[in-house]
């Protein structure tokens, strides 16, 4: 054996550089892979959305009552129709709406969406209204970051016999995907929970329960272009990690005969 090594009695051989580079390829792969299926999610969300436009008319008054309705405007919550921007953005033609936490205010384009002005008024009460939205809602960023962070320690290599003692990087190694994943389920829960309120702010304002029932349906597609992107990464992240294992991680000789210690 070229280069083996002990570790509590047990012989190992370090990988080759050359299959660390390959294991890095295949991670790389893997993981872009995985992220490719994400377009798949959303796409039951985009769908619908573009089909509420010709029927937006069923929900635009008691979505501009809602501010009022919910007392959101006491709070300073302001309606920023995009239908007068002068670009062609996804939220100026009504594919996509915000609500933005600093400025308090709702960005959608009223002539085309409203339905799904509820839920970004669901936003704007787990921001001002109760505390757990709100931590919820500080959280979204330092995850996103953090699942970024996930995603390139993954490619580390690992050097460590498995049977090491660890500390708090090997930790990480070893749990990067399931990590990745927890970093995602603030934005999800703070997701779900806006659209639980903007639904009962609906039919708080008086909307009918047929127009309901076909908001609930939006918003479970929503929800689930979230929830995929949660599934994703970890996915991503985790096959990764296992790849990286399975092309840097020092190999234990299995002696057929006694050892040392044996
Ligand atoms: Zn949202």
């Amino acid at each position: 054996m070229v280069n083996s090594f002990y570790y509590n009695g047990n012989e190992y051989i370090p990988r080759d550089p050359n299959a660390g580079s390959t294991g890095f390829i295949l991670a790389s792969l893997a993981s872009s892979a995985i992220m490719g299926t994400l377009p798949a999610f959303a796409r039951p969300f985009n769908k619908q959305l573009i089909k509420e436009h010709s029927q937006n008319h069923l929900y635009k008054d008691a979505f501009e009552k809602s501010l009022e309705v919910s007392g959101l405007d006491k709070k300073g919550v302001q309606i920023i129709p995009a239908q007068y921007f002068r670009d062609m953005s996804d939220v100026a033609c009504g594919q996509n709406a915000y609500y933005t936490p600093k400025k308090k205010t709702i960005t959608i384009n009223t002539d085309k969406i409203s339905i799904a002005g509820f839920h970004e008024a669901g936003h704007a009460m787990n921001d001002l209204k109760g505390k757990f939205g709100k931590i919820l809602s500080k959280l979204r960023y330092p995850g996103y970051v953090a699942a970024g962070w996930l995603g390139f320690i993954a490619l580390f290599s690992r050097p460590k016999p498995k049977e090491a003692p660890k500390n708090g990087m090997d930790f990480i190694k070893d749990n990067c995907g399931k990590l990745a994943f927890a970093c995602w389920l603030p934005t999800v829960l703070e997701e779900g929970m806006a659209s639980y309120k903007g639904v009962k702010l609906a039919r708080k304002t008086g909307l009918a329960e047929p127009l309901i029932k076909n908001m609930k349906k939006l918003y479970a597609k929503a929800l689930l272009t979230y929830a995929g992107r949660a599934a994703a990464t970890g996915l991503a992240v985790g096959a990764a990690s296992m790849i990286m294992d399975a092309f840097t991680r020092p190999k234990k000789v299995e002696n057929e005969g006694f050892n040392l210690f044996g």
